[in-house]
């Protein structure tokens, strides 16, 4: 069978994420993480709290979530090598979906991963250094 972006069966069942260190995880320019009422609902009852309080710890404006410096959503553990999401069981609607049945995106194009792959070193070099 020819290696062409249909065949990617990896990439596009999302089988792949379970091996991926969350390149999606992290802000691009013009990407937003659109949150809706009941992705903020499902992760305040996660952490037992109020959606108010979800809302103030963890959103931007009013349906995103904040990133850190390098661009990492603040809910991703950029500091070790797995099991990144720390809400994965109730992770955004976005987040379960993407990439759409389509393949990954960021496995197709290395233009994403040279932007996105520095950060996720730098992210474990620090923890690394914090180790010590
Ligand atoms: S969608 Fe792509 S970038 Fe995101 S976790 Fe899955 S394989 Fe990684
Ligand atoms: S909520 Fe989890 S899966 Fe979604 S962007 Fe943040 S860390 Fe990634």
């Amino acid at each position: 069978m020819p290696n062409t972006p249909e065949n990617y069966t990896l990439a596009r069942n999302k089988s792949f994420c379970n091996f991926c260190p969350g390149y999606c995880c992290y802000r691009l320019p013009g990407s937003t993480l659109y949150l809706h009422a009941e992705d903020i609902n499902r992760i305040a009852r996660h952490f037992g709290v109020s959606d108010g309080e979800i809302r103030n710890r963890y959103l931007e404006n009013k349906n995103t979530f904040k990133t850190r410096e390098d661009g990492s959503c603040i809910l991703l553990a950029n500091d070790r090598m797995c099991k990144r999401c720390t809400v994965h069981e109730a992770r955004p609607t976005q987040c379960r979906e993407f990439p759409y049945n389509n393949p990954c995106p960021y496995l197709e194009n290395p233009g994403l991963l040279e932007m996105i792959h520095p950060r996720i070193e730098q992210g474990l070099a620090v923890a690394g250094d914090e180790g010590r």
